[in-house]
């Protein structure tokens, strides 16, 4: 078992009628507001897109394949944009991390309300090849859970069940983070799916159910029960970003000579951010020539 309670779980019912996912990713979403300095409302739409795509990742992907995902829905926090792996690791940034509506009448934050309805989730996955598949499908709550299960029945053709929940104290920190996904698997049982169609209606909240227990298998064991499905595998799952100086070092080197030699000649230095993650890289004015002199190196030879 890993070390932390940040962990995805893969289970299939007994009957063979449906596959499930389910991630408690408390870490993850609190690593995200600490890097991003998320208000209430950024935090919970990034957060449920970050629970979204690694739950999305991890039932699509394999070995080494990547997905990034983009969602719009043209509200106050912007577009999101998001990585995720096979290997249980998600990365992602929102363009306004410090929306902070009025919360529901429920104390909830309105999430619909900052994300917008007006726009599309894309997902690109990279399988390796040159082009990465790409597939879009319009938003239909904001609320994101509903907006991936929607994309997985359109695009995929998978009918599925997603359920994301961040919960944030009064402080606007994040508490819990974590969801579910549930696939339908080709030739089950009718009765079955509307037997569980009318369990997700009666379950008890995601948050609930996370804080008391903690390991996401508690989730599919409520949905489910515990005899009725076979755990497949545990995964750690993290907020994770593979930047480097030496990458925005590279990246620095593509902008072309007249402009880094301009950034020399006026900054005497650049501060590069990493979007996804915030880490500032600095680069003094011997490291930007070094990064001049090599371009020059490596351009002289015809
Ligand atoms: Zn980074």
């Amino acid at each position: 078992m890993p070390n932390t309670k940040d962990q995805l779980v893969k289970a299939l019912t007994n009957d063979q009628n449906f596959r499930v996912l389910a991630v408690n990713a408390t870490d993850v979403v609190k690593t995200a507001q600490q890097a991003h300095h998320l208000q209430s409302t950024s935090a919970v739409a990034l957060g449920r897109t970050l629970v979204a795509s690694l739950l999305l990742a991890n039932s699509a992907l394999k070995g080494k394949e990547g997905m990034t995902i983009r969602l719009n829905g043209q509200g106050p926090v912007g577009g999101m944009l998001i990585d995720a792996d096979a290997a249980g690791h998600v990365k992602g940034y929102v363009q306004h991390p410090d929306i902070d509506l009025p919360r529901l009448n429920d104390g909830e934050i309105d999430v619909a309300a900052g994300v917008g309805t007006d726009g599309f989730l894309e997902v690109l996955k990279n399988l390796g090849g040159t082009e990465p598949y790409s597939s879009s499908v319009p938003l239909v709550s904001g609320k994101i859970g509903d907006d991936f299960a929607y994309y997985l029945a359109k695009s995929e053709q998978i009918p599925s069940a997603l359920g994301v929940s961040v919960e944030i104290n009064e402080q606007n920190e994040v508490e819990v983070a974590g969801g579910y996904l549930i696939q339908t698997m080709p030739g089950a049982d009718e009765d079955a799916i509307e037997k569980l169609e009318k369990r997700l209606k009666t379950l008890p909240g995601i948050a609930i159910t996370l804080k008391e227990y903690g390991n996401p298998e508690h989730l599919i064991d409520v949905i489910f029960g515990a005899e009725n499905v076979k755990i497949l595998q545990h995964l750690p799952v993290s907020f994770y970003c593979d930047c480097s100086k030496e990458k925005f070092a590279q990246r620095l080197a593509g902008i072309g000579r007249k402009d880094l030699q301009e950034i020399i000649d006026e900054d005497h230095g650049a501060e590069v951010v990493c979007n996804f993650c915030g880490t500032k890289y600095d680069f003094s004015e011997d490291d930007l020539v070094n990064i001049l002199n090599k371009q020059a190196k490596g351009g002289n030879h015809e």
